[in-house]
């Protein structure tokens, strides 16, 4: 019984795939490759057909099942193609009943391709126990959050997704003492836009109340880290967690995608560069070791070389560590898609050189490491990471250990352990 499934994207899809393995096994499917696919840029949609050719090629007698955000919002386009048997949208891919009506499909009318739900229509989460992380995985991705209500106009995530909705807080909690008790030593909070956690639960927990109950109630938990957030919608409660529980890993990643406040409008976001920087200076008060890490969106259209300036200086006016770039992508019927785009190479341009200053402010933040003790979790034989997400080169050990170590050096890229060495 082979059931495999491909993953594309975010950390919420790697937990999806967790779910689906075992619901399209459980359903009896079998020679079966699931592609769980990505929307975010035209690139991930592109690597998503390439994989089904080349799968279908290697395995000829294979079926090709496609789920995931692009199977969501371009249902029609994957059902064209040959090597595809079946289309599954990003709800419907998380229930049992949807593979057992795909298996009893594919042995009665194989034609009938596309399975896909109004995603808009979905309004609460089924929580999911994955007991399945594989044994000894250090790090294991907790869904707590899906889908989004603000409508960014650069972003189509909202139509693969549909509206924000959130796991109750007692199921997460119960399934982060699970994830727990099995021995993988840090959890990740994931979602997709994360601060809106608690939304359509009643009595509108947010996100910050979910950490100390977690906290609380998984007194075991020795680490506990949260994905990308929205800063202006960080709450008092994650703030206080912030500022006193060292449970909280001290990294957070926010989603900040511009440094100037006509692009931000442009791309209807909630926060200003102002408090963009003063939310940092907040947290850093808060928690002085902190590492901060954001996304940003070199070349949106109308942005001027002035305009793209304001972004690489917030590299060091939030004195970040980790920067993620992503070169502007003109998503099909988004907003932004209308206006005019930045032409030539100033969008590959301008990513290379917001890249380099995030290589620059890792560089940095290595540089001050030196001489500190760090909780370094062994995630390979060759690697491991410290609280703040710091990398560090090893010289052999167990995988989802964690030691306290002395950080000698680095080599411009990684953290470099006198007792260890590097490999
Ligand atoms: S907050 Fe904006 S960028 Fe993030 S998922 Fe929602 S619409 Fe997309």
């Amino acid at each position: 019984m082979t059931v495999d499934v491909v993953t594309f994207g975010c950390r919420l899809n790697a937990f999806e795939s967790e779910v689906i393995a075992r619901e399209a096994e459980c359903a009896g499917l079998d020679q079966t490759i699931v592609i769980n696919s990505c929307a975010v840029t035209n690139e991930a949609v592109a690597q998503a057909r390439q994989s089904i050719r080349r799968l279908k090629r290697e395995q000829p007698g294979a079926r090709i099942v496609v789920t995931g955000c692009a199977a969501q919002t371009q249902p029609q386009m994957f059902a064209e193609m040959a090597e595809v048997d079946r289309v599954i949208g990003n709800d419907d891919k998380m229930r049992g009943e949807t593979w057992r009506a795909t298996h009893e499909a594919f042995a009665a009318a194989p034609d009938e391709k596309i399975a896909v739900s109004d995603i808009m229509a979905v309004r609460a989460m089924t929580p999911h126990l994955v007991d399945a992380f594989q044994r000894g995985l250090p790090r294991v991705f907790v869904q707590v959050q899906n889908g989004c209500d603000h409508r960014c106009t650069f972003c189509t995530i909202p139509f693969g997704r549909g509206n924000s909705r959130s796991v109750p807080m007692a199921s997460v909690v119960e399934q982060v003492r699970s994830v727990n008790e099995r021995g993988h030593a840090e959890v990740v909070l994931t979602g997709v836009d994360l601060t809106s956690y608690g939304t359509n639960l009643p009595g509108a927990p947010r996100l910050g109340t979910l950490i100390k109950q977690i906290l609380r109630h998984v007194p075991e938990l020795k680490r506990l880290r949260i994905s990308s957030i929205d800063s202006i919608e960080a709450d008092s409660d994650l703030l206080d967690v912030i500022a006193e529980d060292e449970r909280l890993m001290p990294h957070l990643h926010l989603s900040l995608q511009s440094g100037d406040d006509l692009i931000l409008k442009r791309m209807k976001r909630r926060h200003s560069r102002q408090h963009a920087i003063e939310f940092c200076a907040q947290v850093k008060r808060l928690r002085p070791d902190i590492a901060l890490g954001a996304d940003i969106i070199a070349g949106f259209p109308t942005e001027t070389e002035a305009m793209f300036k304001r972004s690489l200086e917030l590299v060091d006016e939030c004195d970040l560590t980790f920067l993620h770039v992503f070169p502007y992508s003109s998503r099909p019927l988004t907003p932004a898609a209308r206006m005019p785009q930045v032409v030539g190479g100033a969008i590959k341009e301008r990513a290379k050189r917001l890249r380099a200053a995030g290589e620059a402010a890792l560089r940095k933040r290595l540089a001050r490491e030196v001489g500190t003790t760090r909780k370094v979790l062994i995630e390979s034989a060759r690697q491991g990471r410290t609280e703040h997400y710091l990398p560090v080169a090893i010289a052999g050990d167990v995988p989802g250990a964690v030691r306290a170590l002395t950080i000698a050096g680095d080599d411009g890229a990684r953290l470099i352990l006198d007792c260890h060495g590097p490999a």
